[in-house]
């Protein structure tokens, strides 16, 4: 497992790091936000002789496909990186996942180190060794796992980050908390503002989730499944909304609230969750994203994304559901009826 360090005492894990393993340059990927944002105080925290090189790419899932990878390998070629070079990756989830894809196909691989800048990325996307790009449409269809030298948490990041990108990686916190612990979601929904202490708390929380799941299931053979709670729903009505000039397009964590909200009525149709249990979940959610509205044709649409799900096995689609708060069951199949009338709660109640 990737070894995980936080604030100052993981700028001096770093510093050892990149000492120890004589690194013959230092290649940082920023975006045209981070370059601004983070690295001014990235540098000043890191501690190096070794020579280094900015490398800049544009933001935006729009750009996490292979044209801007075959340019960074362009880069690091013009720029000699060899073998031993290491790539530092400080931005968000879009840059993370690309530039680990980046750096673990370069050459058959360089080390990279990954210093996740957004709430999500520090959550989701820094943990369990997934790195791809998008094919067209479809998201994280190019990629392959590979394990980051460290990684490095700062909460200090955050300070800069909007604040709809910071509530829509608490979405994943959330259901951290729903999936694997009670206790933990009881804290959530019990927070009344986020500070950055316990901002701090719930990443190291959370991380500590995923880590445990993913340390069991590494390549998503069973329980791993468990983390898509809210995603199948949430990945078809984030795609739709993309590509529907009407609506307005959600962040990924914005629709997985609404899909974790869809998911949680169907687990209730289903009796793996109680009325009450249910309800909690819909006043924490709601207060954090505000209820968005739905036509009939919206939903039907929306329901046709799910043909594209990884989850969708022999036709029949999968559902990652839970089964009391903090604990969860996975390869559910469920009808579309249940969809309907979870929407339907969603839109009237
Ligand atoms: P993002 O990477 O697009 O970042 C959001 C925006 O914030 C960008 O414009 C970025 O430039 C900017 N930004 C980043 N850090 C900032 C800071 N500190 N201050 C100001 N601005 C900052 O979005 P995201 O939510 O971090 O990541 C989403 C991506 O993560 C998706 O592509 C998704 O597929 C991927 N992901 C991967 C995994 C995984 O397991 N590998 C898990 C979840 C999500
Ligand atoms: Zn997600």
């Amino acid at each position: 497992m990737q070894p995980i360090h936080y604030t100052k005492k993981g700028f001096e894990e770093l510093s050892n790091l990149i000492v120890s393993k004589n690194y013959s340059k230092l290649f940082v990927l920023v975006d045209s936000n981070t370059i601004d944002a983070c690295l001014p105080y990235f540098m000043s925290n890191l501690a190096t002789t070794i020579p280094f090189e900015i490398v800049e790419i544009e933001p935006g899932e729009e750009n996490k496909n292979i044209e801007t990878c075959t340019m960074l390998w362009e880069v690091l070629t013009e720029l000699e990186a060899d073998r031993n070079s290491v790539m530092l990756l400080l931005g968000g989830g879009v840059l993370t996942d690309l530039g680990a894809f980046v750096a673990s196909t370069f050459k058959r691989g360089i080390d990279f180190i990954l210093i996740p800048t957004t709430l999500l990325a520090m959550v989701d996307a820094s943990v369990g060794g997934k790195t791809g790009v998008d094919l067209g449409v479809l998201k994280n269809q190019i990629g392959l796992f590979a394990m980051p030298e460290m990684v490095l948490i700062d909460s200090e990041f955050l300070s800069t980050l909007e604040a709809n990108q910071l509530r829509a990686g608490l979405a994943e916190v959330i259901k951290h908390g729903l999936i694997a612990d009670a206790e933990y979601f009881k804290k959530i929904e019990n927070l009344n503002s986020l500070t950055e202490e316990n901002l701090l708390e719930l990443i190291e929380k959370s991380i500590s989730i995923k880590q445990d799941i993913v340390s069991k299931d590494p390549t998503e053979k069973g329980l791993r499944k468990i983390l898509n709670f809210g995603h199948t729903l949430g990945h078809a009505i984030e795609s739709y909304c993309l590509e529907n000039e009407n609506r307005t397009t959600l962040l990924h964590g914005e629709a997985v609230a609404i899909g974790m909200y869809l998911e949680s009525h169907i687990s209730m149709q289903m009796h793996f969750i109680d009325k009450d249990s249910f309800q909690r979940i819909q006043k924490t959610l709601d207060h954090y994203f505000p209820r968005i509205a739905f036509t009939k044709t919206d939903i039907d649409k929306t329901l046709t994304y799910l043909i594209h799900d990884k989850k969708n096995n022999n036709g029949l689609v999968n559902f990652s559901l839970l089964n009391g708060i903090g604990s969860s069951l996975w390869n559910k199949e469920v009808t579309n009826d249940l969809i309907f009338s979870a929407f339907d709660n969603y839109l009237n109640f």
